[in-house]
């Protein structure tokens, strides 16, 4: 094959290739409603792209006027739009405005200057602005992607998934750079020559990297909140009974291998009489409360789970009973202190805590739970709102 058949070629795979990822990205957003806003920015990118490129290739066949300002204006359209979806996609927020404003002041620069025999002033253009809206669409990934609790999961995205962004702005530069070497200024791709040969091989991967890594986020965001709505409970965001008795058994396996951990066992007080003398509403806002003021006592390895009801467990990893007495004692003060804002008045809340320690005789782990149970219990006889060992 002779290099100019070859660039041709790389050219109509680079078609090829965006087209059949435009297509798929319109299938998420239509057939799969997978993120429908940022999927249907990503095909519109890849259609920008398919256009810009069909432009460049019928350079000399159809109108001029057509096939240049155009077909560069998509261009660096769809780096706008690739940056707009990776912001839908990394950090739930399609910023257009910023690639809008990018394309604006290109499509006016290549206005400015005739499209003649020279074309690297509007390769320029082009390729440092497409360049600095990816670079830019870049650095937003890294810094949403690598942010704990991204996605409001508490797991780290890996940031690296932010590479193909970089690549794909250092190639441009590239490309940019080029047109001011002596030997170099081949703006126009179907020009068989090394650097476009090169050029196009390296666009046809980083395209579908690109568009392989974003569809791999978009996939990751979904498990995450699958994981999540399986997990949590719906009004307080703590575990689930399930999910928290998984947590449990965990912790007991260790149990054996010298790890020890203690459980906090918590139930309000008097919650059914707040709920009817206030309603329901109000006994969920309680709950709701109850848990935020919980929360500043926990760490970071400590699971807290909804048994049921007005009804708690806190499980501590390498505490002791003294330990857990410590933590639960604070949170009892707090919850006394911090009485339910309710139609413009405090309603004192309170609750009672019961504790165990896991012991090596412990078959499993129901045994601890009814330990704490059983203290719990002891403390609402005492008459409640205390901490029972
Ligand atoms: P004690 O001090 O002995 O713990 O008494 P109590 O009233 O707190 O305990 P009891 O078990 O008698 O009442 C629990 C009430 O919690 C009964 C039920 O209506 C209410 N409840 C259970 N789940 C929810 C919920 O999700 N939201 C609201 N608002 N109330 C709930
Ligand atoms: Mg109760
Ligand atoms: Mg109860």
């Amino acid at each position: 094959m002779t290099t100019a058949a070859h660039t041709m070629t790389l050219l109509a795979s680079l078609i090829l290739f965006a087209g059949l990822g435009a297509f798929v990205w319109l299938a998420l957003a239509w057939v799969a409603r997978l993120a429908p806003r940022a999927s249907l920015t990503m095909a519109g990118a890849n259609a920008a792209l398919v256009a810009s490129v069909a432009l460049h290739m019928s350079r000399g066949v159809l109108p001029d006027a057509l096939t240049f300002w155009p077909g560069d204006v998509l261009a660096v359209a769809s780096f706008a739009l690739l940056g707009a979806a990776v912001s839908a996609i990394t950090a739930r927020h399609l910023a257009w405005k910023p690639g809008a404003l990018v394309v604006a002041v290109a499509a006016v620069l290549l206005a400015a200057v005739p499209y003649g025999d020279d074309l690297r002033w509007q390769a320029r253009v082009v390729s440092l602005a497409s360049a600095g809206l990816t670079l830019g669409a870049g650095v937003g990934a890294w810094r949403a992607l690598g942010s704990s609790g991204s996605w409001g999961s508490g797991r780290r995205t890996p940031a690296p998934l932010a590479l193909p962004l970089f690549l794909i702005g250092t190639l441009l530069l590239v490309r940019a750079a080029e047109t001011v070497l002596p030997s170099g200024g081949t703006p126009d791709l179907r020009v068989p020559g090394e650097f476009n040969r090169l050029f196009l091989w390296t666009a046809l991967v980083l395209t579908l990297l690109q568009n392989a890594t974003l569809a791999f986020l978009l996939l990751m965001r979904l498990i995450l909140r699958i994981e999540r709505l399986l997990e949590r409970d719906p009004l307080t965001d703590t575990l689930n009974r399930r999910a928290f008795d998984q947590a449990l058994a965990h912790a007991h396996a260790w149990l054996a291998r010298g790890r020890r951990y203690a459980l906090v066992m918590i139930d309000m007080d008097h919650f059914k009489q707040l709920n009817d003398t206030l309603g329901h509403a109000a006994g969920d806002a309680a709950l709701r409360q109850l848990v935020a003021v919980l929360q500043p006592c926990m760490r970071e390895v400590d699971r807290f789970g909804r048994l049921g009801g007005e009804e708690f467990c806190l499980l501590l990893p390498d505490t002791d009973i003294a330990g857990a007495a410590l933590v639960a004692e604070r949170m009892r003060a707090l919850v006394e202190h911090t009485p339910l804002r309710w139609l413009e008045q405090d309603w004192p809340v309170s609750a009672s805590f019961g504790l165990a320690e896991a012991e090596h005789g412990d078959a499993d782990a129901s045994a601890v739970l009814a330990r704490a149970d059983a203290a719990l219990y002891r403390a609402k006889r005492q008459g409640r709102n205390v901490v029972q060992p």
